[in-house]
This record gives structure tokens, sequence and C-alpha cells, in this order.
């Protein structure tokens, strides 16, 4: 399962990043998703058979803060991290968190924690080949910066640079501050819109919800096509309705988000083979589980 050599020339491949024609103005953010299958192909190797997620938390939030306008009606936000099943390895999107980290988005409130299920992240992270962040929030990352096998972790951990810069200046919690020599371990990389990542994956730069946000796009070997939205809506109904988050703890690049949600909006009217996956909507979670685009549990 773990195979460092492969790892090792799937970054070297990857320094081919897609320089689309894109000038640098103050235009708000777009995105082409022919540019991105395009990347997402570009790489050699069998494309990924299967994609598994685990809830490892829960916080508990009314949902007029994931979708601004929505009633203040009760509303299960799950945490989540996701297993990429190759032939040959699996590649993690994101790695949880400790409870540590957990209660700190509780601000007070203990929220539910499934420290069995948080193991499971724990050892997938281990047994991965490579690891990819969809942003440097402590539900996303503490799971990597606070894994006891730290040194082993971070030279297969693909990070941006400005993910990088968030967290060794304005991380979103002292727990997951990195040193300058911390940072140095990782894998960091550097692109300007959309980038080859693995097999069959790429990455998207999508900054707004954090500086470093990023979406990951995903084919399988069956042609279900999925995107990994991270954080920019917090429930698909934001997607729907392209409606922000109403959330006064976080600040947010506006235009970005907006662009974002209306990219992702167009995806699901146009593209309906393209699974858009939304990390904190436990609502459609359940719902891609019985649709068996999620498996449920990691292998
Ligand atoms: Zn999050």
């Amino acid at each position: 399962m773990n195979d460092p050599m492969k790892a090792a020339s799937w970054f070297a491949v990857a320094l081919f990043a897609f320089a689309t024609a894109s000038p640098v103005t103050a235009q708000s953010w777009t995105a082409d998703l022919n540019t991105i299958r395009q990347a997402a192909r570009s790489m050699q190797g069998a494309l990924p058979l299967r994609v598994n997620v685990v809830k490892f938390a829960e916080s508990r939030r009314t949902k007029n803060f994931a979708v601004k306008g929505s009633p203040a009606e009760p509303s299960i936000q799950a945490r989540t991290a996701y297993q990429v099943v190759y032939p040959d390895g699996t590649v993690m999107i994101d790695a949880g968190m400790d409870q540590q980290v957990h209660r700190f988005f509780g601000r007070g409130v203990e929220e539910p924690y499934f420290p069995a299920e948080a193991h499971k992240v724990e050892l997938a992270l281990v047994a991965a080949k490579a690891i990819v962040l969809t942003h440097e929030h402590g539900d996303h990352i503490g799971g990597v910066i606070r894994h006891p096998a730290f040194p082993s972790l971070a030279p297969k951990t693909t990070i941006t640079r400005t993910q990088l810069q968030t967290l060794m200046t304005t991380p979103q919690m002292p727990e997951i501050k990195l040193t300058a020599e911390q940072g140095l371990r990782f894998n960091v990389i550097d692109y300007e819109t959309v980038r080859a990542f693995a097999p069959g994956m790429a990455l998207i730069k999508s900054s707004g919800h954090t500086p470093g946000s990023q979406m990951i796009y995903l084919v399988l070997q069956s042609g279900k096509e999925y995107v990994f939205a991270g954080d920019v809506a917090w429930h698909m109904d934001g997607v729907r309705s392209i409606r922000g988050k109403d959330a006064p703890w976080i600040t947010e690049d506006e235009p970005n988000m907006a662009a974002e949600l209306s990219w992702l909006n167009g995806l699901t009217r146009t593209e309906p083979n393209v699974a858009v996956v939304i990390s904190h909507d436990e609502d459609q979670r359940l719902q891609y589980i019985r649709d068996r685009i999620l498996g449920d549990g990691f292998e």
C-alpha cells in the first residue's frame, strides 16, 4: 500500500502545472472544467477505483449559519475526511483532527467526537501514498500536524505555499501553528489556477473560504467524476441557492465565494456526471453513501 517511489514520481510529474491563459487581473474567480479534466488525465498511471468517507465528529449549528437566509433550524455539520482508492494504494483528501482541536470548534460546548472513527482517519493517513488538503483549517489539516507520526506524514503531504503561509503566520488556532522547520518537511507546491496532482486528480485554486483553499477534481476508472469543494459551502443548499454562509466568526473573500458558488451551481445543472462533495454536509454524505457515490468507511 505504501510505495514512496510511486508517490515521488507523481510529484515529479506534477511539476508540470497548467498555466492557462489567465492574465493577472482583478477579475473574480473562474475555472474551466475541461482544462481541469485535461490536467487530471495528464498524469500517467491507473485511475482510482472508488472514494470512501469517514465522519469523525459533528458540530451542531443551526442552518442559518451555513446558508444565509435559511431558518434557524437544527442542523448537523459532519466533520469528514476522504480516501481515494487506487489499485496500488490510497490518497487522502483532508486529514481530520484530534479531540483537542475539535474542542476549539465547540467554542465552549462539548460536541460529538467519535474516537474510533478518528482513529480510522489516523491509520488511513499512515497508510496513504499521498495526502492533500482542501484548506488550512484545523478540522482538515490538524490530523497531519498533530499526528504522532508527523515526521513521516509531512513529506507525503502536499500543501500549497499559501496554506503554509497561513499556518506559519495566522493559523486558525494555536494548536496548528507551524514553525519554519516543520513547514519545510511538507511537499510545498505553488500553482496559478489548475494543477495535476495524481492520476485522475487535479487541484483547482479556490481562495475565498481561506487564502489557501482549493477544490479537488477526481475521475474514477468508471468515468464517475467528483469535485471536492471543501468548505466553499457548508451545505449543498448554499450551492443550490448560490447563497453564502452567515457565520460571524469567519472572514471570507466575498467576490470569490460568490463566483465559486456560482460555478458549482452551474456544474450541478450542466454536468450530471460530476458529484459535488461538500465536506460538512451531513444530509449529502448520507445520500451519497446510499447512492454508492461514496463508500461508507475506509479500507
Ligand atoms: Zn471545515
